[in-house]
């Protein structure tokens, strides 16, 4: 048994709102924040017979593109709090489960087959794998909560879990580490994640993601979150 699940499955409540995270922050803040010189090594992968079960699940369900990402997400919200929040304490293995498991909903097993938003639907199929493989309920709780919220980035009060915000965080992000790029190649991850965007507003227009397009949004439409993503000139370079 774990001693206090609510710190050990990351469920400490943080700021949700990243400019109050960062304001006066003593190294995140300002023109020249710290970085801390990681290279990939520095972030070995949570092993256990439950991460491998999982892994092997979401291989097998996501695209290469997708299964990537996910990894680099755990490489950058893992340095992210090493470097600017090293008091943020939580199980490493529950975040690499939530970092695996967020964009489950996109498979396409999933995201065209349900009419749910594909956040909600990726955390319920999450919650209920970890359940089905024997994994802690707390587990399971923390890894769907930070799923459904993942891209809630507009909200701007109250708290979110530590893992909620270490994964949001890290998801927009996912542009620095020459390293993790060569780990965790991209290989076109902008375009691919901006026509699963576009499928689900076509097919779902009501989906969570219209938060990101103009009110009355109707399918057809040009999507600002897809021309977004597609316009990520940072990593233009790596993909
Ligand atoms: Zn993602």
């Amino acid at each position: 048994m774990v001693n206090d699940p609510v710190t050990f499955y990351g469920f400490t409540a943080v700021p949700r709102d990243p400019d109050f995270l960062f304001k006066d922050h003593p190294t995140a803040s300002g023109p020249k924040p710290k970085q801390d010189p990681f290279t990939v090594t520095d972030f070995p992968l949570p092993h256990s017979e439950l991460v491998r079960k999982v892994r092997e699940f979401v291989k097998a369900a996501l695209t290469e593109q997708t299964y990537n990402h996910s990894h680099r997400v755990y490489v950058y919200g893992t340095a992210l709090k090493r470097t600017h929040f090293p008091e943020w304490k939580y199980d490493d293995e529950t975040y690499y489960l939530a970092c695996l498991l967020h964009d489950i909903g996109t498979a396409d097993r999933f995201l065209t087959t349900t009419k749910l938003s594909f956040e909600f639907k990726g955390a319920i199929v999450a919650r209920d794998l970890i359940l089905s493989l024997h994994g802690p309920e707390d587990q399971a709780d923390s890894v769907c909560d930070a799923i459904v919220r993942h891209q809630d980035i507009f909200v701007q009060g109250g708290n979110i879990t530590v893992i909620g915000q270490v994964l949001q965080l890290a998801t927009i992000l996912d542009n620095v580490g020459i390293s993790v790029v060569a780990s965790y190649p991209r290989d076109g991850w902008s375009e691919c994640f901006a026509k699963v965007i576009e499928t689900e507003l076509r097919l779902k227009p009501w989906c969570h993601t219209s938060t990101f397009e103009v009110p009355d949004y109707k399918p057809g439409e040009p999507s600002r979150f897809a021309t977004d993503v597609r316009g990520n000139e940072v990593m233009r370079q790596y993909d």
